[in-house]
C-alpha cells in the first residue's frame, strides 16, 4: 500500500479548462456565469477551448495545443509534475474522439493525483461553491514515486 504525500493546493488554484466541440458550449457559459469567480484563478486550456474562454471572457488562458494534436497530452504531463489543481474536462459521451486514447490517459492521471475533476456542469458548478476552491488545501496524494524507487532499489541489487 502506498505512503500518502501532502501537496499544498495555493488558495489560487491553476485550472485546466478542455471541452470536446459539441461541449464547448456548455463550458463557455459555465465560465462566463463564473467568470467573477475564475478570475481569481489561473486558467490554462486546450488551444481552441482556450481561444474561445479568452475571447468571450478576456481572462488570461494560457493555452496548450488542441486536444486533438496532443493538447491533453499536455495537461496530463502538467498534472504529473504537479502544476495543475482542478481540471474541468467536459468530454463528449456521445461521439467518438480522434484522441479517444489521450482523453482515457488524462482522466487516469487526474485520478492518479487525486485532481478535483469535474466532466458536467453540475459537477463544475459543486466545485467552484465548495469553499476549499477558494482556500488552501492540504491535497493527499499516494507516494507512487516511493513505490518506484523501492522497486528501483530491488532491481539494482540483482
Ligand atoms: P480543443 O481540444 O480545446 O483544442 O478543441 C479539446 C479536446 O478535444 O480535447
Amino acid at each position: 500500500m502506498s505512503e500518502t504525500v501532502r501537496r499544498a493546493m495555493p488558495v489560487s488554484k491553476r485550472v485546466a479548462l478542455i471541452a470536446h466541440d459539441r461541449r464547448k458550449s456548455d463550458l463557455l457559459a459555465w465560465v462566463a456565469y463564473n467568470r467573477p469567480v475564475l478570475k481569481e484563478h489561473r486558467l490554462c486550456a486546450t488551444g481552441t477551448t482556450g481561444a474561445l474562454v479568452a475571447a468571450r471572457t478576456g481572462l488570461p488562458v494560457e493555452r496548450f495545443r488542441s486536444g486533438p494534436l496532443g493538447g491533453d497530452q499536455q495537461v496530463g504531463a502538467r498534472i504529473a509534475e504537479g502544476e495543475i489543481d482542478i481540471l474541468i474536462f467536459f468530454w463528449d459521451p456521445l461521439e467518438p474522439q480522434p484522441h479517444d486514447p489521450d482523453v482515457k490517459a488524462l482522466l487516469r492521471l487526474a485520478v492518479l493525483y487525486n485532481i478535483p475533476t469535474a466532466c458536467n456542469r453540475a459537477t463544475a458548478d459543486f466545485l467552484v461553491a465548495a469553499p476549499l476552491f477558494h482556500d488552501k488545501y492540504d491535497q493527499q496524494v499516494a507516494d507512487h514515486d516511493a513505490d518506484r524507487e523501492a522497486f528501483l532499489a530491488e532491481q539494482l541489487k540483482r
